[in-house]
């Protein structure tokens, strides 16, 4: 099963595909991680993308569908993928159905997080993650159980994000809004698009997009 998770800055995509990789065995595909990793091993792509990033402006299309078009070659990808922050453009939707089809692989749901943006703003600038293994936090809505310890691998040392600030956060929101929302009729002429309600607590929107996964709303 091929998925993507549609949503704004901070409407909990990032939680829920951790969630399904951990439970389901699928795989997330993240271009935000993708990049975030490229900025850090400091590769030619990494330093194009820095200042846009950090603008909380759009990366290029053409180098995001073709880090997804490579990451889609990664044969752990056949356990099922869930597309985390891309497409984001008409462009990349357009592309990743190429890219899918290339493959003999198709998208079962677009599942978009609805959300309400004036909670956004808490919930990014309280994000942090856990460095080792990039478990996703919050600083009220989910702490790690055991305070200072990773749930999942008991690491110690935690990181936050330098565009998750106010101002970045609304600049990025504009974004989705301009860009990444008017993809969703696209999707919807397909039949593909199942809405969950993103303002609900983890469990519960969880609750909601496994429902879906298993053909029962
Ligand atoms: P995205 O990947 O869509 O940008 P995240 O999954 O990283 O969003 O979630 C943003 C922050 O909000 C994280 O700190 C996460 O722990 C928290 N969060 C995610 N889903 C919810 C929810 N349903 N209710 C409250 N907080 C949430
Ligand atoms: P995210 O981790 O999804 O919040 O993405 C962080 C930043 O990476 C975004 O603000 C963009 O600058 C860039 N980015 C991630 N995915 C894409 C994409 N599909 N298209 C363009 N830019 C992206």
């Amino acid at each position: 099963m091929n998925i993507i998770l549609l949503g704004p800055p901070g409407a909990g995509k990032g939680t829920q595909a951790k969630r399904l990789e951990q439970e389901r065995g699928m795989v997330q595909l993240s271009t935000g991680d993708m990049l975030r990793a490229a900025v850090k091993a400091g590769t030619p792509t990494g330093i194009q993308a820095k200042a846009v990033m950090d603008a909380g402006e759009l990366v290029s299309d053409a180098i995001v569908s073709g880090i997804i078009g490579e990451r889609l070659d990664m044969e752990d990808t056949l356990k099922g993928a869930i597309f985390d922050g891309y497409p984001r453009t008409a462009a990349q939707a357009e592309s990743l159905d190429v890219l899918l089809s290339e493959r003999g692989r198709q998208l079962d749901f677009v599942i978009e997080l609805e959300v309400n943006e004036d909670a956004l703003v808490e919930r990014v600038e309280g994000r942090f993650t856990c460095a080792n293994c990039g478990e996703g936090y919050h600083d009220k809505f989910k702490l790690p159980k055991v305070e200072g310890t990773c749930d999942v691998c008991g690491h110690h040392e935690f990181k936050r994000r330098p565009d998750d600030n106010a101002e970045t956060v609304r600049t990025r929101m504009a974004e989705y809004r301009a860009k990444t929302a008017p993809i969703l009729p696209f999707y919807e002429a397909k039949g593909l698009v199942k809405k969950v309600d993103g303002m609900a607590d983890i469990a519960e929107v969880g609750a909601q997009i496994d429902a879906i996964l298993d053909g029962k709303a």
